[in-house]
C-alpha cells in the first residue's frame, strides 16, 4: 500500500461519510480495499492499531499518521516491533 493509495483510501472514506453516517464499522474502508484489490486485513489491522475502529475514527485518528508515512512505507503497528514497555 503506497502513501498515494492511503490518501485515496481516506478520500474515499471522507467522501462517503459526507453522504451517510458512520455505522461504527470500517465498511467504507473495506469497500475501497476490496474494490482496489488491496490487502484488506493488513490495512484494517493498521487502521485499528492507529485507533481507527470505524470509518470516522479512521479519518480522525489514522489519517494523521498518513503524513508520517508519506516519506516511507506504511507505519507498522506498535505491537509488531516486539518492544516491551
Ligand atoms: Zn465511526
Amino acid at each position: 500500500m503506497t502513501p498515494a493509495e492511503m490518501k485515496m483510501l481516506f478520500d474515499y472514506i471522507d467522501e462517503h461519510l459526507s453522504l451517510s453516517e458512520c455505522d461504527n464499522t470500517l465498511r467504507f474502508a473495506r469497500e475501497f480495499l476490496k474494490s482496489n484489490a488491496l490487502p484488506e486485513e493488513q490495512v484494517v489491522a493498521w487502521l485499528e492499531a492507529a485507533g481507527g475502529y470505524c470509518d470516522c475514527e479512521a479519518i480522525g485518528n489514522a489519517e494523521e499518521l498518513l503524513e508520517d508515512s508519506m516519506t516511507g512505507s506504511i507505519a507498522k503497528p506498535r505491537a509488531s516491533t516486539g518492544e516491551i514497555e
